[in-house]
């Protein structure tokens, strides 16, 4: 991995991707419900696995000036979920979730070559090794 300083003003906005299981869902109902206050969008239940999340979610996107009062609040108040929370740098999917992404939680597996494939095809030059995330 090259040791490319990447201008935080590239960054377009965030996703926060809330994690849960069958189990957890009504902990996961519950944030939502509250994330709800905040003015972020609120993506679709995802009830299984889809692109590159290996479980069950659902997204909650902000943008750039929301950072540090959503990530804030997600992390004394996520209720034991683990949420993956990522940029939008425009520098490439696979980065965005896996170098560039950081954890609340438990960090899960995530489908590196799924989004190596979009990068492709969306012509992102990026190298990023397959062990990473
Ligand atoms: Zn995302």
């Amino acid at each position: 991995m090259d040791n490319q300083v990447i201008d935080v003003e590239k960054i377009s906005g965030y996703h926060a991707h809330v994690y849960f299981e069958p189990h957890t869902r009504p902990l996961a109902e519950r944030l939502r419900d509250q994330l709800a206050d905040f003015d972020v969008v609120l993506g679709r239940w995802k009830e299984g696995p889809v692109g590159p999340h290996t479980r069950a979610m659902y997204q909650v996107a902000f943008a750039p000036e929301q950072f540090d009062l959503v990530v804030r609040w997600l992390m004394v108040n996520r209720q034991g979920l683990d949420i993956l929370v990522h940029p939008d740098t425009g520098l490439g999917h696979a980065g965005d979730h896996t170098a560039r992404a950081l954890w609340l939680g438990r960090s899960l597996p995530v489908k590196v070559e799924y989004l190596q494939q979009i990068d492709r095809d969306y012509k992102m030059a990026e190298a990023i090794p397959l062990t990473e995330g």
